[in-house]
C-alpha cells in the first residue's frame, strides 16, 4: 500500500528542515572559526611587531646601560681625581707622584685606566698599562678633543675593534690649566653580560653582542652558540641587522630569535660599533590570551545555539513523533484500528510511522475481512436466522471501521422472500422502510438507485429530514450486488468525521462478504425447503411427514390431546394417465393437492405420501371432526374439473381412509397403517367414499 502523498510531503519537509538547520549550524560554526582564525592571525602580526619593537627598545636600553657602565663611570672618576692632582709640583715633576695616585685610584676601581696629561695633551703619568703609555697617546688626544667639563659627562672612544668609555677632567690651579685627567673604561664581555642580565625580560635568555664590521668585538654567546672575539657573527643576525629598522626575526642555531641593533657612536658621531640584542621569539603573548576569551565566548555561544537548535529539532522531529507513534501502538493494543497513524518527524521516524500505518491498514482490512468471513461461516454452520447474523456483522464492522452507525437494507423482488432492515447505532425510534423510501436525502436516493451508491460526502442539499434526525454528516454506501442483481445496500454513516479512502475499500470488501452470506443463507432456505417439500405438488414430502407425525404423536401423548390422520388415494388414476397422458396426470395431481391444502386448516398438514396418495395430519382433531374434513375433501375433489390443453376437462374422485388417536393406536407408523387399512376398505366399498376404521372392530379382527 503506497504512503499517502500528504505524509510523503511531510517527510520531505522534515528532512529539508533538518538539513537546513544543519547547514545553518555549519555556517555559524564556520563563520565563528573563520573570525577566530582571522583575529588570531592579526594578533600574531601585531605580536611580532611588538616583539620587534620590544627588542629595539632593549637594544637602546643596552646601549644606555653600557654608556652608564663605561662613559659615565669614567667621567665621574676623572672628575673625582682631578682635584687630587692639582699640584704644580706633581705635573712639573713629570708624573711620578701622579702615577702612584693613578694606580691607587684604579686599584680601588678595577677595569679602568687613568691618565694624566699636560696642558698640551701629552701623557705624563698613568696606571701601568700592559702596553706602554705612549701607545695610549692617540687615545688621550682623542679624549682631549672633546669638551672637558665634568658636567658634560663621558663619551665613547674607539680603538680599532675596542670601544672605550672615556671621561676627561681638567686639573686647574689659580685659573691656569696644568693638565688633564683622562679616565678610560673599556667595554668588556662582563659588561655586556651584565647589560644582558639587566635588560632581559626572562633571565639568561637575552644575549648582547658588540659588533663592528660584521665581527664580534668581544667573546659572547647567542643562544647556545658561542661567538669568539673577532669571529664573524652568525649569518642570521647579520642579515637581520641589515634591515632598515635594525630589528628583525632570524634563525640562529635552528631557533627563531628577535634581533635588534643600536649604534654605539663616538662624541664626533662616528660609528664605533653596533650593540646587538638577541632575544628568543617566544610563544604566547598576553594579547593572544586576551583575544582567546572573546573567541572562546563566541564559540561557546555558537555551540549553545547549536545545542538549542538540536534540542528543538529533536523535540520536533524525534520526541513528539515518537510519542504519537507510541500512542498509535497503544491504540492497536486496545483494538482501536480506525484512527490513522500521523506520519511526521525525522526521516527514519517518518518511514517507521508510514510502515506502521500500512500495517494498521492491513490489520484493519484483515479484520474487516475476518468479520465478513465469520458471517459466512455462521450463516452456513449456525442455526441463527439471517437477520441475527447480519446484525452481528454490522456490530463487528462498525467497531472495526470506527463508524457511528451502519445499516444493511435487503429488498427482495420475490414477495415470498423476507426484506431485511438491519441497523446498528441508529438509536430509537427504529427506522421504518416507509421512512427510508420516502427520504429525500442521500439514503432515499441510494435506496432508489443503489447502483450509483459509492463513497459520498454529504452535501447540505443531500441532508434530508431523515439524515438530519439521525445526525448523519458523512455517508459511505456499497451496493450489495449478486450476479448483476442488486440485493440491497450496505451503508455506514458518521456523525462527525468524514471517511478516508481506505474505508471505501473496506466497506466494499465487507459488502462482498455480506452478499456472499446473504446468498448462502437464501440458498440454505431453498435447500431446506427442497429437503422437506415435494417439488411437483408443493406439499410436504414423505420424509417430513414421518418426522412431523412422530412429533405430533409425542405432543398428543404428552398433552393427552387428539390427533387424526387421513390417507387419500385417487380413484382409477392410471386410467387418466392412460387416456390423457402423464402430463395430464401431473396436472390433476397438482390440482388435487391445491384443493386439499385449501380445504384443510392452517394448523393441519398435507403431504404427498407417494404416487397419487396423500396424507393429511390434523392436530387437536377428534374422529367426528376429521370425518367432516375428509368428507369435505372428497366432495371438493369429486366436484373438481381439471382443465387440460385443447379445452378438455377431466374429473376425478378420491377415496379416503381415516384414523384418530389415541383409540388404541401405537405411534406414527401404526397410525399410517391403520389409515391405509381404512383406505383399502373405502376402495373395496366402491371408491369415492370416506371410511374410518372402527378401532374396536380392528383391534378385534
Ligand atoms: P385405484 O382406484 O385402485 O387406486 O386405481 P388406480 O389406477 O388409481 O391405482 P393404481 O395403483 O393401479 O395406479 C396408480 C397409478 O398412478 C399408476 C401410476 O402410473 C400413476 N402415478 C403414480 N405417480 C404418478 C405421478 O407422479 N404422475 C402421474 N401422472 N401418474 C402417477
Ligand atoms: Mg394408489
Ligand atoms: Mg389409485
Amino acid at each position: 500500500m503506497a504512503q499517502p502523498p500528504n505524509s510523503r510531503r511531510q517527510a520531505r519537509r522534515a528532512s529539508f528542515t533538518v538539513q537546513f538547520a544543519l547547514i545553518l549550524l555549519g555556517v555559524g560554526l564556520a563563520t565563528a572559526i573563520a573570525a577566530a582564525a582571522v583575529a588570531w592571525y592579526e594578533t600574531q602580526g601585531i605580536t611580532s611587531q611588538q616583539v620587534l619593537n620590544s627588542a629595539a627598545r632593549s637594544a637602546r636600553l643596552g646601549v644606555g646601560v653600557v654608556r652608564l657602565e663605561t662613559t659615565t663611570v669614567s667621567a665621574s672618576l676623572a672628575c673625582e681625581i682631578a682635584p687630587l692632582g692639582r699640584t704644580a709640583a706633581d705635573f712639573e715633576a713629570g708624573g711620578a707622584a701622579l702615577s702612584t695616585l693613578a694606580q691607587s685610584v684604579v686599584s680601588a676601581n678595577p677595569g679602568h685606566l687613568l691618565l694624566f696629561t699636560d696642558a698640551a695633551g701629552t701623557i705624563l703619568a698613568g696606571t701601568t698599562p700592559k702596553a706602554p703609555l705612549a701607545e695610549l697617546q692617540p687615545l688621550a688626544k682623542q679624549a682631549l678633543a672633546h669638551p672637558r667639563s665634568c658636567s658634560k659627562g663621558g663619551f665613547f672612544l674607539g680603538t680599532g675593534t675596542k670601544v672605550v668609555g672615556a671621561g676627561v677632567a681638567p686639573v686647574s690651579l689659580h685659573g691656569h690649566t696644568l693638565g688633564y685627567v683622562v679616565a678610560l673604561t673599556p667595554v668588556t664581555a662582563a659588561i655586556l653580560r651584565f647589560t644582558a642580565g639587566l635588560i632581559s625580560s626572562q633571565a639568561g635568555a637575552t644575549n648582547v653582542l658588540l659588533v663592528s664590521a660584521g665581527r664580534a668585538d668581544l667573546a659572547s654567546r647567542v643562544g647556545r652558540l658561542d661567538v669568539a672575539s673577532g669571529a664573524p657573527v652568525p649569518a642570521g643576525i647579520e642579515g637581520a641587522l641589515s634591515s632598515p629598522s635594525h630589528a628583525a626575526e632570524a634563525t640562529v642555531g635552528g631557533r627563531t630569535v628577535t634581533v635588534a641593533g643600536q649604534p654605539v657612536r663616538s662624541a664626533a658621531n662616528r660609528l664605533l660599533a653596533t650593540l646587538v640584542v638577541v632575544e628568543p621569539a617566544t610563544g604566547v603573548t598576553p594579547s593572544a590570551t586576551q583575544l582567546g576569551i572573546p573567541v572562546a565566548l563566541a564559540v561557546a555561544c555558537v555551540l549553545l545555539l547549536g545545542m538549542a537548535v538540536v534540542f528543538l529539532l529533536a523535540e520536533r522531529y524525534l520526541n513528539r513523533p515518537l510519542k504519537r507513534l507510541n500512542e498509535a501502538v497503544q491504540r492497536l493494543g486496545q483494538d482501536i484500528y480506525a484512527e490513522a497513524v500521523v506520519i511526521d518527524g525525522a526521516e527514519e521516524i517518518t518511514r517507521l510511522a508510514a510502515n506502521f500505518e500500512i500495517m494498521r491498514r492491513r490489520l484493519r482490512h484483515q479484520l474487516a475481512l475476518a468479520v465478513g468471513r465469520s458471517v459466512i461461516a455462521s450463516t452456513l454452520t449456525g442455526n441463527a436466522p439471517l437477520e441475527q447474523v447480519l446484525s452481528q456483522v454490522l456490530m463487528n464492522l462498525s467497531s472495526v471501521l470506527g463508524v457511528d452507525m451502519a445499516m444493511i437494507l435487503l429488498r427482495s423482488d420475490d414477495p415470498n422472500q423476507p426484506n431485511f432492515l438491519i441497523t446498528w447505532g441508529m438509536g430509537n425510534p427504529t427506522l421504518e422502510w416507509s421512512e427510508l423510501e420516502s427520504s429525500q436525502g442521500i439514503i432515499g436516493r441510494l435506496l432508489r438507485e443503489p447502483r450509483f451508491a459509492a463513497r459520498s460526502f454529504l452535501n447540505p442539499d443531500e441532508r434530508g429530514p431523515l439524515e438530519g434526525r439521525l445526525g448523519i454528516r458523512d455517508c459511505l454506501a456499497e451496493p450489495l450486488m449478486a450476479e448483476g442483481r442488486t440485493l440491497g445496500l450496505l451503508i455506514v454513516a458518521n456523525k462527525h468525521s468524514p471517511y478516508l479512502d481506505e474505508d471505501t475499500a473496506l466497506v466494499n470488501a465487507v459488502a462482498v462478504q455480506v452478499v456472499a452470506a446473504v446468498e448462502k443463507s437464501m440458498q440454505l432456505v431453498v435447500t431446506r425447503h427442497e429437503a422437506t417439500t415435494d417439488a411437483m405438488t408443493g406439499l410436504y414430502n414423505y420424509r417430513f411427514l414421518i418426522s412431523y407425525l412422530d412429533q405430533q404423536v409425542n405432543v398428543a401423548e404428552r398433552a393427552d390431546s387428539s390427533l387424526s390422520v387421513l390417507m387419500l388415494d385417487l380413484d382409477h388414476f392410471k386410467a387418466i394417465n392412460d387416456t390423457h397422458g402423464h402430463l395430464a396426470g401431473d396436472a390433476v395431481l397438482r390440482a388435487v393437492s391445491g384443493l386439499v391444502v385449501d380445504t384443510i386448516r392452517k394448523s393441519d398438514l398435507a403431504a404427498r405420501y407417494g404416487g397419487e396418495e396423500f396424507v393429511v395430519v390434523m392436530s387437536n382433531t377428534g374422529r367426528e371432526e376429521a370425518q367432516l374434513v375428509a368428507e369435505k375433501i372428497r366432495q371438493a375433489v369429486a366436484a373438481l374439473e381439471v382443465k387440460l390443453d385443447e379445452g378438455l376437462r377431466v374429473g376425478v374422485t378420491i377415496s379416503i381412509g381415516g384414523v384418530s388417536f389415541p383409540e388404541g393406536t401405537r405411534g406414527a407408523r401404526n397410525l399410517l397403517d391403520l389409515a391405509d387399512r381404512a383406505l383399502y376398505r373405502a376402495k373395496r366399498g366402491g371408491r369415492n367414499r370416506v371410511e374410518f376404521l372402527d378401532m374396536a372392530v380392528t383391534t378385534g379382527s
